[in-house]
């Protein structure tokens, strides 16, 4: 059994055994962590917000070979993001794009772009608009799990510089007009949404901090992203139907405020 040693983010926890947990992590140096944190959930030790979501650790682990499942031997935290539990909707936001990586990555690939890509999510959710951090943490986890299509050619024809694009959610490509016919499914997406999605391509976190997004790019940038993830994973994201439960909440008091 080797010994590692890395920085992680706590993805999720769950009760193992009488005084154990179960710790889904999410490291910098070897992607997805599993491991068994013994011993844990006796009264006084450790401190009670270690194994809390969206905390950022340094762990050490024995790596079992024959088993996803690990022993994780120490956690000492280096940042708790309490800030992130301050306001529901950024609360439910965090979950969202935890619940995103832990789909949407297998342990032991390692990707470092997604663990900034936390760091960066975790650090801004609070100052800036929810909505526009969780479309750019989409776009980016897609791309660098290589589920995002090439938005530059049509992938019928080949055809490059489309002036109008289809998207097929089934088959996760996109089509020129002439072959969307071969796509039943396949949907015009507006130049907007084409524009934000390349321009968060191409752009770190700071220019894309300050794009403009427009309340309807990001309702049809939402939807698309939903529509996509839900045929590849089969089912939709537990923590999505969360974050929309909490929106509808905001929109009825809002309302009620107003009359
Ligand atoms: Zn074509």
């Amino acid at each position: 059994m080797a010994i590692q040693k890395t920085e992680a983010f706590v993805l999720r926890s769950q009760p193992f055994r009488s005084s154990s947990l179960i710790v889904t992590t999410f490291s910098r140096s070897f992607g997805k962590i599993k491991g068994i944190a013994k011993g844990v959930r006796r009264e006084g030790t450790p401190h009670p917000s270690t194994f809390e979501p969206f905390t950022l650790l340094e762990i050490v682990f024995y790596e079992k070979i024959r088993s996803e499942l690990h022993l994780l031997s120490e956690a000492s935290v280096l940042k708790t993001f309490e800030s992130l539990r301050g306001d529901l909707e950024i609360l439910a936001t965090a979950y969202y794009l935890v619940e995103m990586v832990d789909q949407l990555t297998e342990p032991h690939d390692p990707h470092e772009p997604v663990f900034e890509l936390l760091h960066f999510a975790f650090q801004f959710l609070p100052s800036l608009p929810p909505s526009l951090i969780a479309r750019f943490f989409e776009v980016r986890i897609l791309n660098e799990v290589g589920l995002l299509p090439h938005f530059s050619s049509c992938v019928g024809c080949g055809q490059t510089h489309l002036e109008r694009i289809y998207f097929s959610v089934k088959q996760g490509a996109v089509f020129c007009p002439k072959c969307r016919q071969k796509s039943t499914e396949a949907r015009l997406l507006t130049g907007d949404v084409v524009e934000a999605i390349l321009f968060f391509m191409e752009h770190g976190f700071t220019e894309s901090a300050q794009y403009p997004l427009g309340v309807n790019t990001n309702r049809e940038m939402e939807d698309l992203v939903g529509r996509f993830l839900t045929d590849r994973l089969g089912r939709w994201l537990v923590t999505k139907k969360f974050l929309n439960q909490v929106r509808s909440i905001k929109a009825f008091e809002a309302r009620s405020e107003a009359t």
